[in-house]
């Protein structure tokens, strides 16, 4: 489906949604389920993090190549908003066994939304992300990670048992850690975006990548796949 007509049925949706009606009822017979369960870093002893990358605005195909090369595990967020508009890009970054989960259709601030919008924000990029990579994602990354209970719950009646916040972020001037000892820690989940050129100050996607798998390196770690630390 063309990226407008998407996002016109998305809106049309979401103000059907805000005038009461109730799609947001558990289907019929069914009990709803627990509210997702929200991780900050994975509980582990493997020497491993995490790689997440969000948003997904920037198309560097040197990025594709460089991940062709070291095989690393990452996760891809990716928002239609930001990313709808070339998501054949992350074809080959999903065919190397990368997931592409679920970061919201708009990058809404999902805690200024009603349940409904928040469905609609969770459960409309679902849909997206299945149609267009044939996978349901597992995974929710609230944009900001700012959450609170209602995404949660509007998250798990969208088949998403895991909200992924994260505990590391790498910034294009390198990586800001999140714990007082200014080291990573097994399980670490760590934040990086695919940046613009204009964002990345000079440096390119791929050279901030390989400073981040260096730094993880000197610190006697590896990355691992997060999917497979995870409930699906
Ligand atoms: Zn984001």
């Amino acid at each position: 489906m063309r990226k407008t007509v998407r996002m016109a049925l998305f809106l049309l949706v979401t103000a059907v949604l805000a005038a009461g009606c109730d799609a947001a009822a558990p289907a019929a017979g069914g009990a709803p389920p627990d509210p997702a369960q929200l991780v900050r870093r994975v509980p582990t002893h493997d020497r491993v993090v995490f790689l997440t990358i969000d948003d997904g605005t920037a198309q560097d195909p040197e990025f594709v190549r460089l991940m062709r090369e070291l095989r690393t595990p990452f996760t891809m967020f990716l928002t239609d908003s930001m990313a709808g508009s070339h998501y054949r890009y992350f074809d080959p970054l999903h065919a190397l066994g990368n997931k592409v989960q679920n970061h919201t259709v708009t990058h809404a601030r999902l805690t200024k939304l009603s349940y409904e919008g928040q469905r609609a924000e969770i459960c409309g990029q679902q849909g997206i992300l299945e149609q267009e990579f044939g996978e349901r994602p597992t995974l929710l990354r609230p944009p900001g990670g700012r959450y609170d209970a209602t995404t949660l719950r509007a998250a798990a009646d969208c088949g998403l048992p895991t909200v992924v916040l994260w505990s590391a972020s790498m910034q294009p001037k390198g990586l800001r850690y999140g714990s007082a000892d200014h080291r990573l820690h097994p399980g670490d989940i760590i934040l990086f975006h695919f940046f613009t050129p204009y964002e990345l100050h000079g440096t390119t996607l791929s050279a901030a990548t390989r400073t981040l798998m260096r730094t993880i390196a000197e610190q006697g770690l590896s990355v691992a796949r997060l999917e497979d630390y995870l409930p699906s």
